[in-house]
């Protein structure tokens, strides 16, 4: 849940010069967030309206700070845990954690689907359907290029530089935010129409981890796109995963994770393997039964088939427990 919250008041704070000087942070101008953990201490007025009668933006009220406002970005259902300021792009944001009791949801459908990771098409699913990639990060390529030229030839820390600097932050965070759209649709598309969905366990490079920074915040000695590229196709994957998982068990369904190991050499139908069976990257054409499917749908339907083994493995535990 993410509130964006305005206002000079809030930066003050957070401003060395300030004579509050609170709270502090382990390093200036990266990640900066602080939490305030007591609920007791929070407020949020959502209805004000000014001496005229006209309603203001809603404020909340932060410990050593005071009121603030902000642009309410969702609906704040439940109770108030806890509150993460945090700056990201020239914007400052407030995450409020809320609890609240839910029934335990009964999902609406009853397939169950495998889905397929591929460079083509982000992602295929076994019933045929297929998500084109999201080309967010290469439409910005050019324009991102052009503002990190710009950036080099200014002298470092300078004022221009930090303005040039400030404005590659948004850029990549506009990037990003395009991306997480495109995310949050395909997700949100699968979790309605499908209970269970099937992927590949495939192991996800933590990127925040990485030399190359994060994709928000790209390491200075970024010398191989490719490396960013890569990152990026992993930061995709690895949130869609996150979306589909929370938002299968929302609606009472489930994600489930399968070994990755020859999906795509496997015949769907026969189930021999062999890397001849991949004529090319878009046909599969089983040397052993003649079976004939997209290489990325066959793919799907191993990926599938691999959820349904595990799930009657299960099954078949608890029935040996009992
Ligand atoms: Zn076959």
């Amino acid at each position: 849940m993410g509130l964006e919250v305005s206002g000079p008041r809030a930066q003050d704070a957070f401003d060395k010069k300030s004579p509050k000087r609170f709270p502090v942070f382990k390093r200036k101008g990266r990640h900066d967030s602080m939490r305030y953990p007591d609920p007791e201490q929070i407020r949020i007025d959502l209805c004000r309206y000014d001496g005229d009668g006209r309603l203001v933006l809603p404020t909340i009220f932060l410990p050593r700070i005071g009121w603030v406002k902000f642009r309410k970005s969702c609906i704040i259902g439940g109770e108030i845990r806890n509150v993460t300021v945090s700056r990201a792009g020239g914007h400052w944001y407030a995450a409020l954690q809320v609890e609240k009791e839910i029934a335990d949801p009964v999902h609406p459908a009853t397939t169950t689907v495998g889905g397929d990771r591929g460079v083509a098409h982000l992602l295929t699913l076994s019933d045929g359907t297929m998500f084109l990639p999201v080309a967010s990060y290469r439409e910005h390529q050019k324009t991102l290029a052009r503002e990190q030229r710009r950036l080099a030839h200014k002298v470092k820390f300078s004022v221009n530089w930090k303005k040039q600097k400030a404005k590659i932050t948004r850029l990549h965070q506009k990037i990003a935010e395009a991306r997480k759209t495109v995310l949050h649709q395909i997700s949100t598309t699968i979790s309605q129409n499908h209970a269970v969905v099937v992927l590949e366990d495939l192991k996800v490079r933590n990127t925040t981890a990485s030399a190359r920074g994060t994709v928000e915040q790209p390491g200075r000695n970024v010398r191989q796109k490719a490396g960013l590229n890569k990152a990026i196709l992993d930061q995709g994957w690895g949130l869609l995963r996150r979306f589909l998982e929370y938002k299968l068990s929302w609606r009472g369904g489930m994600l489930l994770l399968v070994p990755p190991e020859y999906t795509s050499q496997g015949c769907a139908v026969c189930g021999a393997v062999d890397a001849r069976n991949r004529v090319t990257q878009a046909t599969f054409h089983c040397q052993h039964c003649g079976h004939r499917d997209h290489a990325d749908v066959n793919a799907a339907k191993n990926i599938l088939a691999r959820g349904w083994q595990s799930t009657a493995g299960h099954a078949g535990v608890a029935c040996s427990a009992a």
